[in-house]
């Protein structure tokens, strides 16, 4: 038999795909060692033939590897390539998706261990006097006894194959599993489910269309139907997936499916190691594990014979990729439920525009759960007029009102948690008396300030205009033009409240393997009274002793330079204001704003979704933004500026033909710097298209692959959320 087998999928800049020999019982999806030159590389097979175009004498046998599974299921490799199409990458590098990083490299750690016994009495060993590792090893052994080779190799080198050979040790070799659940005990039995809950459960299971989408406000119990789903699934032997933002996997979240599901559920967060990670992986693909948690990666899941794929939270942005290929985590879960007929369920309290449209529209399933489970009323939103503030001269963070229920919350002993935009992130310039937002003319999106050319720019359209020396609307000369900064909002609670316990939670403070899983366990533990934090806070923790939340700066999230900003903005209001008062306590929410008039943030007060989603949909359709056209960014970068500007050139004049012979289909298209000029000293330009619709993705998608070349990297970047 013939197998087309891909080499050295890491360095994927292109496909190295060659035809080898191999044994008749080789599978799709297997890793194998291929003799190339004189080195031995790690390979998957990705087709199966009985002839090739090569000469068969020429051709050189595969070695199979000791997985005893093909590493890749045929739906992975099958899946892959549909995805390497799609996005127009190489098959390497959609392959990679889903390969744990042990596997891709060709280093996988053995699934196997071997470890090493003294054959006989140390007493019986005689050595030359040269073998010093040796006879150290044997001393070794006779304290410690059984021990891994590799540990031995280590400290005493060369001693294990020596003191095999003769016959002084015995060899074995033992499966090993890093469990990284030790200490995660009990049992958490099964809800009895809510007639509102079984009647969803009821409508997901025979409704005949493929995807299902529950909206459901926060404390609605749609966790526990995802539970109901997958225990389900199990019973009848079958695999699920089950999706979370990252940041949703919190202690307590993992203890409770680890309760539920023990062995069961494999799950996939940043918490593991490499060689954990690996494991798990391996658990899923011999199914031992029949439940992928994680996040979106874990849409690769090396699982068989799916039941449901659930995504939680689907409307985070945390689900698009940013790296090639920049997959849409929804569009590879729709691939997978459509190949194993299962339902694929998404649940928010807020959902996307793009898919509650959908909903509407009756393309998908729709659920709605309108009550929280212990029927408890959502805690109250007050808008602060900060305009008010800051003629009053107060120019702190903190509102009065902030302050005064700050100070309520520290006396009564509970806790509060702060929120604010993304550090530094934001330069959108905002009169701070008045309130007036620096908007593009042409595109009605926040201009951003740009420090470097001391100008504002519009990100959609590429429009320049002069940095403003005070406000057109009123006059005045206090514009800001930058968020606090977390750190600069703790100096202050510091100077404000000395005796309280204050943890901040950002970018800054979470890296390291356990960064927020510690910060959210002290606060859990009510070892701090304020939390301070970014959109990181906002999810999926549940604080019972939270009952203040305050939202410093709302107008950030708001007049973001980008089309979604209201959408985020409603989002980020419901889930903040979720974590208030989840217990026995009414929580309350301060919601500090400079345009305290604004629709988003009244809807968002009135946890008035449909009212929010249907002023926004008409405005997206009234301003041609998706999902009523599509927003296509061709990100040409490279470190050398000339050839990179030459690449922009080939890949600008190929999308010209395209814009050419469709101009019906285009309702902008220009090239240009991007916004940031350089990153990391590369140079980087842009093709801006705005399409009609996605029919001419395919099109697109080809050019770029065609103009490839080693100078600049071209990127696709479809709907993108961050356009700088
Ligand atoms: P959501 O995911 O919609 O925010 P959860 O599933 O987290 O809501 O449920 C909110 C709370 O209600 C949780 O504390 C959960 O344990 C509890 N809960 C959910 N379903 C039930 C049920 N059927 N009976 C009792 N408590 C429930
Ligand atoms: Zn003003
Ligand atoms: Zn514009």
């Amino acid at each position: 038999m013939i197998a087309e087998v891909i080499v050295d999928i890491t360095s994927g800049e292109t496909d190295r795909v060659f035809d080898y020999l191999c044994d008749d019982d080789t599978k799709v999806g297997a890793r194998v060692l291929a003799p190339f030159g004189p080195r031995m590389l790690t390979g998957f097979v990705v087709r199966l033939k009985e002839t090739t175009d090569f000469d068969r004498a020429k051709l050189k046998k595969v070695k199979p590897t000791e997985d005893g599974l093909p590493a890749l299921t045929e739906e992975c490799v099958d899946l892959a390539q549909r995805l390497a199409r799609r996005y127009a990458v190489p098959l390497a590098l959609s392959l990679r998706l889903f390969l744990p990083a042990e596997m891709r490299t060709g280093k996988v750690r053995e699934l196997y261990r071997r470890y090493a016994f003294l054959a006989v009495d140390s007493t019986e060993i005689s050595l030359p006097k040269s073998a010093k590792n040796q006879a150290a090893a044997v001393e070794y052994l006779a304290v410690n006894g059984k021990t891994d080779c590799a540990l031995l190799n280590k400290q005493f080198p060369g001693s294990v194959a020596a003191l095999e050979k003769k016959g002084y040790i015995t060899v074995v070799a033992e499966q090993v599993k890093r469990d990284p659940y030790k200490t995660v005990e009990g049992e958490a039995p099964a809800r009895t489910l809510t007639a509102a809950q079984e009647r969803a459960v009821n409508t997901i299971k025979t409704d005949s269309r493929t995807v299902q989408l529950i909206h459901g406000v926060t404390g609605s119990g749609k966790t526990e139907i995802y539970l109901t789903l997958i225990a389900e699934c199990l019973e009848r032997g079958e695999s699920s997936i089950f999706l979370v933002p990252e940041i949703s996997l919190t202690p307590q979240m993992l203890a409770q499916l680890r309760a539920r599901f023990g062995k069961n559920a494999a799950i996939l967060h940043s918490g593991l190691s490499a060689g954990e990670r690996f494991d798990e992986w391996w658990r899923l693909r011999t199914g031992e594990a029949k439940i992928a948690i994680g996040a979106r990666s874990a849409i690769f899941a090396p699982l068989e014979n799916i039941g449901v794929i659930i995504i939680d939270e689907e409307h985070d942005g945390s689900y698009s990729s940013e790296t090639a290929p920049r997959y849409n985590t929804f569009d590879v879960a729709y691939l997978r439920a459509k190949r194993n007929g299962c339902k694929l369920v998404l649940g928010s309290a807020t959902p996307s525009v793009e898919t509650y449209r959908k909903a509407l529209s009756g393309e998908f399933g729709l659920i709605t759960l309108k009550e929280r489970i212990n029927k408890k009323p959502m805690p109250h939103i007050q808008i602060v007029d900060m305009r008010k503030e800051v003629r009053r001269g107060n120019n702190t963070a903190f509102s009065s009102v902030l302050k005064e229920e700050l100070e309520n919350t520290l006396s009564s002993g509970n806790q509060a948690i702060l929120f604010l935009n993304r550090r530094g992130y934001s330069q959108t310039v905002i009169c701070k008396e008045c309130g007036y937002v620096a908007k593009c003319k042409a595109c009605d999106v926040s201009l951003t300030y740009h420090r470097d050319e001391d100008c504002l720019k519009c990100h959609y359209c590429g429009t320049r205009y002069n940095m403003l020396s005070g406000c057109p609307d009123c006059g005045s000369k206090k514009l800001s033009y930058a968020g606090t900064g977390t750190q600069r909002v703790v100096e202050e609670l510091k100077k404000l409240y000395p005796t309280a316990r204050i943890l901040r939670m950002d970018n800054d403070t979470t890296s390291g393997k356990e960064g927020h899983y510690k910060i959210l366990k002290e606060f859990g533990e009510k070892k701090a009274d304020i939390l301070v934090g970014t959109q990181m806070i906002a999810k999926g923790h549940d604080f019972p002793a939270v009952t203040l939340v305050g939202i410093l700066d709302a107008d950030m999230s708001l007049h973001f330079n980008d089309y979604r900003s209201a959408e985020r903005t409603f989002q980020l209001i419901t889930q903040v204001a979720g974590r208030s008062g989840r217990a026995e306590e009414k929580g309350k929410v301060v919601l500090q704003t400079f345009s305290p008039e604004n629709d988003v943030l009244r809807f968002a007060c009135e946890y008035d979704f449909e009212g929010f989603y249907d002023m926004e949909v008409s405005l997206r359709e009234g301003a041609a933004f998706p999902p009523f056209s599509k927003i296509v960014r061709v990100l040409v970068s490279g470190e050398d500026n000339k050839k990179t500007l030459d690449v922009l050139k080939t890949v600008y004049f190929a999308l010209e033909e395209i814009y050419q012979n469709n101009q019906e289909k285009f309702l902008f298209f220009n090239k240009m710097s991007a916004p940031i000029k350089r990153i990391e000293n590369k140079h980087r330009y842009q093709v801006l298209m705005r399409l009609t619709d996605g029919a001419l993705l395919p099109q697109i998608y080809a050019v770029c692959m065609q103009s490839r070349s080693r100078d600049a990297l071209i990127s696709v970047e479809e709907n993108p959320a961050n356009l700088s």
